[in-house]
This record gives C-alpha cells, sequence and structure tokens, in this order.
C-alpha cells in the first residue's frame, strides 16, 4: 500500500490519456473515461481483489474494445482513460461524493479510505485533469479547422447490480440532458435500422451534473452536439459482440448527425 499522501505517477505508470488516431481530421471526437482499470503503482492494489477489478464497478466492461472500433470506423480521435475509475472517477466533477469512492456496488476500496482532500486533489490533478484537458485541446483542434465538434463518449453498464440484485432487460442507452438534438436522432436512428435493440432513453442512467463531466463540460458547455451511449456489457465481452455494437452505434451515430444538420444549420 501507498504511504499517504505520497500519490504520484511513476515513469513507469501509463499516461493518463491515451489518444488513438490523434491526427484524424473528423468532426467527432470519441471518449472512453472508463475504459481502463489501470492503478498506479503507489496505490498497490488498493486493498481490492484481482476479481473485483474484472468487475464493472472498476471499470465499463468492453467499452475501450468497443470505442476503438468505433472510432476507427468514422476514422477519429479516441480518448480513452487507462486508469480505473476507482483510482479517480474521470466521469465525475471534483465536487462529488463518489469522485473517489470508498464503496462502489457493495465492495469497500481500502486504498480510498479516509483520503484527505489534499491526498484527494493529487489523484484528481494527475489523472483527471489531465485528461480532459487534453480532451479539450482536441475539440479546440476540429474548431480550429472550421468544423463543428460532434461529442460521443462511450460506456457500458452491468446487467446485474450485484447490491440490489437489479437485473436490466435494456441493451443499449442512449443518454443526454439539456440539449437532446443528437441524443433523439440517434434514438430515432437505432429505432428505425435495429428495431429488435432494446434501447432505454436517458434508462438507465441519465446525464446529470453530479454523475457526469463529460457531457455537462464538453458538450453543454460548448453548445456542441453531444451524446453518450452505453451498452450492456454482457452483450460486448467477445469480439463479436463488440464488432456488432460498434457498427450499431457508428453507423446510428453516423445518420443522427445528418439529421440534425440541416435543421440547425451546423457546419
Ligand atoms: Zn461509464
Amino acid at each position: 500500500m501507498s504511504e499517504r499522501g505520497s500519490f504520484y505517477l511513476g515513469n513507469d505508470d501509463p499516461s493518463p490519456v491515451e489518444i488513438l488516431h490523434a491526427k484524424a481530421h473528423s468532426e467527432f471526437l470519441l471518449m472512453c473515461e472508463h475504459g481502463g482499470r489501470k492503478v498506479p503503482k503507489c496505490l498497490g492494489d488498493l486493498g481490492v481483489d484481482r476479481s473485483e477489478m474484472d468487475r464493472h464497478i472498476a471499470y465499463d466492461v468492453g467499452a475501450e474494445a468497443v470505442a476503438r472500433r468505433v472510432a476507427s470506423a468514422l476514422c477519429a480521435p479516441l480518448f480513452i482513460q487507462p486508469y480505473s475509475r476507482l483510482v479517480v472517477d474521470c466521469n465525475r466533477p471534483p465536487e462529488a461524493a463518489d469522485l473517489i469512492p470508498e464503496v462502489s456496488d457493495g465492495t469497500k476500496i481500502p486504498g480510498n479510505l479516509g483520503l484527505t482532500r489534499e491526498e484527494q486533489s493529487l489523484r484528481f490533478e494527475q489523472i483527471h485533469r489531465p485528461f480532459h484537458e487534453a480532451v479539450s485541446a482536441g475539440l479546440d483542434r476540429v474548431t480550429a479547422r472550421g468544423q463543428q465538434p460532434v461529442l460521443l463518449t462511450i460506456h457500458s453498464f452491468t446487467p446485474i447490480m450485484r447490491r440490489t440484485g437489479e437485473v436490466r432487460e435494456i441493451e443499449f442507452c442512449i443518454s443526454c440532458n439539456r440539449d437532446d438534438r443528437l441524443a433523439k436522432a440517434m434514438l430515432f436512428e437505432v429505432r428505425a435500422a435495429y428495431p429488435a435493440v432494446n434501447v432505454g432513453f436517458n434508462d438507465p442512467y441519465p446525464v446529470t451534473d453530479m454523475e457526469d463531466y463529460a457531457i455537462p463540460v464538453h458538450g453543454e458547455r460548448r453548445g456542441i452536439p453531444h451524446v453518450l451511449v452505453e451498452v450492456r456489457s454482457d452483450l460486448i465481452s467477445d469480439e463479436a459482440g463488440q464488432t456488432k455494437w460498434a457498427h450499431i452505434v457508428s453507423s446510428t451515430i453516423r445518420a443522427a448527425v445528418e439529421r440534425v444538420k440541416p435543421r440547425d444549420a451546423m457546419s
């Protein structure tokens, strides 16, 4: 375990942001904030069992593999967070109570218990902030080329919550908050092209200010088209599922962007 207060990323720890297709000239910018489950060396194993690190509490199972495929299909840059959301949740605002969760879906995280404000802020400054600064710079680059950026963030959700026993029938969730332009258009496209898919709109998770960061900060504040999507993780546990869902996401968002463009006179 670490010495208290000595959180730092070492030379052999990965960078707090991995960018795929960084030089791609696309209007799309993709994010996967819960893609990784790495833990910086200074935190040891957070006191958490290896098997727990394979669960959705540590990362969005399957989401990174889907996001990589969507990024390839759209020829778009993808910003992946390699560190586990148990280290610091990159889709939470700094003031969220579960920015660095002490308990997640019934599992205690010993390495996160009783952190001081300073300890929390070290993790935020070294992982959360540089990740989102990289995303901001990426969006600025799209704007500088004279294009309106389109933000897509890709997540997964667990079919069963262990703590509550809740079972989810929904397969795919499209989420937004204040600006539903792109989300509604994508919902329309999914229903039209994939009528068999059980799709939820802001169900099981709506976008909120306290439980999200990417959409409120990068999407809403900039006033650019944006959407958060989540695939149920048991559907993307193998390559066939990841390929299938990447195709569903990439084809429907492409069509959805075309649908919102003329009405809002984007370009
Ligand atoms: Zn997520």
